[in-house]
């Protein structure tokens, strides 16, 4: 494949990499035995209304259960795979898994929005709002509960084609997210003219709020930016009482992280809404004033 090639003649020049190279490789080949043996699934973690604590949707997160090296997180094999068109096979799974989930969880009394990352490649490739198009009827699910989480990068490849394939998915009322705002170069010019509903502010900065001011300040602006631009800010990585409460304070509209919970399988995350009654009821912070 391209990647292979351009990873091999990357290696040429730089001998120190050939290793990597190799270990590339292997995991290719291994994840399409990975799709065919049934080796992958998706978690789901919840995202939360912060004003009501009501439970408003959940993200699928890609988990490999590999033979032979255990559990791998998306991250040990996403970034290898992304410059391949390998990633389109992933891309499929996702949607595919996540629509069959939205589909049977709407069966089940649960209708949530499921989100699904997605990656540079796969929004520009030739046929892919048809794709989703022909999906969201073969599940008989309506557009507004499928998001799609795009990371800031992958918007400023090519704007002008990404903001048409964006604009035919939001014709379908699919949902559009920026994921890990705050840590690409995104253009605030380019901006307003995405048909985005939601800013997930990157974790780096959340985990860092409320001691650090910094991280503060990027936090607000990224709430302000979007409300100026009428949509929401969700904050990533809340990982304990006293963040939700600042965030919840400052008048940010949605958290996730492991405060909330961790990513759940399908039943598990089933059965936690329903334990919870559709609310999610933090912990007082551990002090108060920050
Ligand atoms: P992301 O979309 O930014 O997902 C958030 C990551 O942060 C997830 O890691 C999640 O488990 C983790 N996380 C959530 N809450 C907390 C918290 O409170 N504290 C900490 N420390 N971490 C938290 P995960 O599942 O390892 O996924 C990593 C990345 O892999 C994702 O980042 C996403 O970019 C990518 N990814 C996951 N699934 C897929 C997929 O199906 N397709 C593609 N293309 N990429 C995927
Ligand atoms: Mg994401
Ligand atoms: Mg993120
Ligand atoms: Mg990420």
């Amino acid at each position: 494949t391209v990647a292979e090639k351009s990873a091999l003649d990357y290696a040429d020049y730089h001998p120190d990499i050939i290793r990597s190279t190799e270990e590339n490789l292997a995991v290719l080949g291994s994840l399409q035995k990975a799709i065919e043996g049934n080796q992958l699934s998706l978690d789901y973690q919840p995202k939360v209304t912060l004003a009501t604590g009501l439970i408003y949707g959940a993200e699928a997160l890609l988990r490999w259960n590999h033979p032979t090296l255990g559990p791998l997180p998306p991250e040990a094999f996403i970034p290898r795979i992304e410059q391949s068109t390998l990633i389109q096979v992933v891309t499929d799974f996702s949607l595919e898994q996540a629509a069959k989930q939205v589909s049977s969880w709407q069966r089940a009394g649960l209708e949530l929005p499921v989100a699904v990352n997605i990656s540079t490649r796969n929004l520009l490739h030739p046929g892919f709002a048809d794709q989703l198009a022909a999906m969201l009827e073969r599940y008989t699910i309506d557009g507004t509960l499928l998001e799609l989480e795009i990371t800031e990068g992958a918007l400023m490849t090519d704007m002008e084609r990404t903001i048409e394939e964006l604009n035919r998915m939001t014709q379908l009322q699919i949902i559009i997210s920026i994921d890990d705002f705050g840590t690409g170069y995104s253009s605030l010019q380019y901006l307003h003219r995405l048909p985005i509903s939601l800013i997930k502010i990157d974790q780096s900065f959340v985990r860092r709020c409320p001691a650090d001011k910094g991280a503060v300040s990027i936090v607000e602006a990224a709430v302000t930016l979007a409300h100026n631009m009428g949509i929401k800010a969700l904050a990533e990585g809340v990982e304990n009482a006293t963040v939700y409460h600042f965030l919840r304070d400052i008048g940010c509209d949605l958290a996730q992280g492991y405060l909330v919970s961790r990513p759940l399988s399908a039943d598990e995350f089933f059965n936690w809404y329903h334990s919870l009654d559709g609310t999610f009821r933090p912990p007082l912070p551990a002090m108060t004033g920050y």
